[in-house]
């Protein structure tokens, strides 16, 4: 048998290319196994939030935004730009998490939308939109219940925070199977904690970069933007099951209040939505306050989402008819 130098590297070359391609598609078999099997311990009762970094980035906002405003001024640049990284936020979860995802009340016509969705609602820190949609489809099924996770019925900052700090139920995976069917949406429920600090250090690396100012886009665009995203998400649970009208349903503590509509994204009709929580709006009236009504109307324009549920005027009208007059009414579906 002729061994020749050069015979036996190129018989080499081809075992160690064959391992190589032998090894990539046993990785991505096993990844995509993996990826389909259920989490386990997912009905475990764990912590909602991690305490630290709730605890944690207040503190931080609390030295580094008074350290930042006596050294230096803030640009124009720097304050815009952070503003429109809140407002993405709280669309991703007023539009994504909520109205989207939660609620089915309408669908995006492009899949490549998603991408940006759950990008931004993951900067959002609110935890994977399977994680929160199970927490809100409960919170509908159960209002003002033991299994509602957010009760206004244990007080108002309980609905309004108290309740991340309360060990509970984990993730209910039983309704949310249609969500879980979507691989990203599973991607980021599995890999939510790598998935933030990868989007969240993009992020404010770029708002640096663009403002050439760290300390500011730590301070604002990532600190302050957190903070400011979660209460006004926050003040929906507490709030908007406090202060304000019950005009279409007096069964469950929702109500309208205009006022929170303002910081909300228009989720602060919430008597509405409680009683219609398929309509894609939640101030039902064009001219009432609902930019995540608009936004969704405009993607729709837009040929970029489709089947927007809505209530008819016949069914509203008598539904108010109904609470005038005092009949017993409960819907309690999601
Ligand atoms: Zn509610
Ligand atoms: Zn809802």
């Amino acid at each position: 048998m002729n061994l020749n130098p050069s015979n036996v590297s190129s018989c080499v070359k081809n075992v160690a290319i064959f391992e190589a391609v032998q090894i990539f598609s046993n990785i991505y078999i096993l990844s995509n196994v993996l990826s389909k099997m259920p989490p386990r311990d997912t009905q475990k009762r764990v912590w909602r939030l991690p305490i630290v970094f709730l605890i944690g980035y207040h503190l931080l906002l609390a030295i580094t935004l008074p350290w930042y405003l006596s050294t230096r001024t803030p640009s124009l640049t720097l304050l815009l730009l952070s503003l429109a990284l809140t407002s993405l936020v709280m669309l991703s979860v007023t539009l994504g998490a909520h109205r989207l995802y939660a609620h089915k009340s309408f669908e995006l016509s492009k899949r490549w939308i998603h991408y940006p969705l759950v990008w931004f609602n993951t900067l959002g820190a609110q935890g994977s939109i399977i994680e929160w949609a199970s927490d809100h489809r409960h919170h509908h099924k159960s209002v003002d219940t033991d299994e509602d996770p957010y009760s206004i019925k244990d007080g108002f900052w309980h609905a309004h925070f108290l309740w991340l700090f309360k060990k509970r139920r984990g993730t209910d995976l039983r309704i949310t199977k249609d969500l879980y069917a979507d691989p990203l949406l599973r991607w980021q429920f599995k890999r939510y904690d790598l998935f933030f600090f990868f989007t969240t250090v993009l992020t404010t690396g770029i708002l640096a970069w663009i403002t050439k100012d760290l300390f500011g886009a730590i301070v604002f665009g990532f600190l302050g933007r957190i903070f400011i995203a979660h209460n006004c998400t926050f003040f929906i649970n507490s709030a908007a099951h406090y202060w304000g009208e019950k005009t279409f349903s007096k069964e469950h503590s929702a109500v309208n209040n205009w006022f929170l509509a303002w910081i909300t994204f228009g989720e602060g009709y919430h008597n509405y939505h409680h009683a219609f929580p398929n309509d894609y709006r939640n101030g039902m009236r064009w001219w009432q306050y609902d930019p995540t009504k608009w936004a969704i109307w405009m993607l729709a324009k837009l040929k970029l989402a489709k089947d927007l549920k809505i209530v008819s005027e016949a069914e509203i009208q008598d539904r108010i008819q109904r609470e005038q007059n005092n009949l017993s009414i409960v819907n309690h579906k999601y």
